[in-house]
């Protein structure tokens, strides 16, 4: 649709500039990091001036991870793009994930399809992806409630549809996330996807995490959307194009060549 063709024209414009701002100042970092790191080398550990030069270093090191996030926003190419088992990945985060969400949270991985179609993308990329989602679940879950993780196939046909998102023609592998939290207004969701966007308080959120995640989706040819009702809870759906051999045979005769536009 014309909105969606506006939104990823507004997102190609703002990757563009944020990856040329973080570029810069990369380099910039990559002096004052050098530098610090030089003088803490010089001052005895017990001058006082080596604490504050600590906090500096340290400020800069912090400054490099998020301009880091921000150039991984903006690239286009594949990072190290391989075929991967979408639920082994998942299936092997799920300690760290436990850690993550605390007590309080119930984690569910069990809704993942064994007969799941293979991806090509970045592992390390999509467990990125996944992180950052569960990390704004648990964010919207202060109180507790539970996170699911979803994966499935899904082929789009000619016929009507049961997914709410634009997508061509084609096999695809969904991913959804869905959380119980507190969910999102209109106006949230319309920013959801831009950098520096947070509604969270300050020192709390960088307004990176889905940026990060709408680049790699993106990278990997996929498409991402959400669903939020507040008070209710939110779900993130992924579809990337499914890249086996029984997707090609699905897709005889549509011409899809399960690739996704978004
Ligand atoms: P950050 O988490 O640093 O704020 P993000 O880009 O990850 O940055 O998220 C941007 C904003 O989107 C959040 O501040 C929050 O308002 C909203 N958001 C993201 N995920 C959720 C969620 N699962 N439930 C409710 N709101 C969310």
């Amino acid at each position: 649709t014309e909105a969606q063709l506006r939104q990823s024209q507004k997102m190609e414009a703002v990757g563009r500039l944020a990856g040329g701002v973080a570029h810069d100042f990369n380099n910039l970092l990559t002096v004052i990091r050098g530098y610090s790191e030089l003088i803490l080398t010089r001052l005895a550990p017990t001058d006082p001036m080596h604490r504050e030069m600590e906090e500096v270093k340290k400020a800069a090191d912090r400054a490099a991870g998020l301009t880091g996030q921000l150039l991984a926003f903006s690239r286009r190419q594949f990072v190290s793009a391989k075929v991967v088992d979408l639920n082994a990945v998942i299936m092997n985060m799920d300690g760290m994930l436990r850690r993550l969400l605390g007590e309080d949270i119930i984690e569910l991985c069990a809704d993942l399809d064994q007969q799941l179609g293979s991806i090509k993308a970045d592992p390390g990329q999509i467990e990125q992806v996944i992180m950052n989602l569960a990390v704004n679940a648990r964010d919207a879950m202060p109180t507790g409630g539970r996170l699911t993780i979803e994966t499935r196939n899904v082929t789009i046909g000619k016929g009507p549809r049961r997914e709410t998102m634009v997508l061509e023609e084609g096999s695809y592998v969904l991913l959804a996330v869905r959380d119980t939290g507190h969910g999102m207004n209109e106006e949230t969701q319309s920013h959801l996807f831009e950098p520096f966007f947070t509604t969270k308080e300050k020192g709390k959120g960088t307004g990176l995490g889905l940026s990060t995640v709408y680049g790699i989706v993106k990278q990997s040819g996929g498409t991402i959307g959400v669903e939020s009702k507040q008070g209710r809870g939110t779900t993130f759906k992924i579809f990337f194009p499914r890249v086996d051999e029984a997707a090609q045979r699905a897709d005889v005769g549509t011409g899809a060549a399960g690739h996704a536009r978004g």
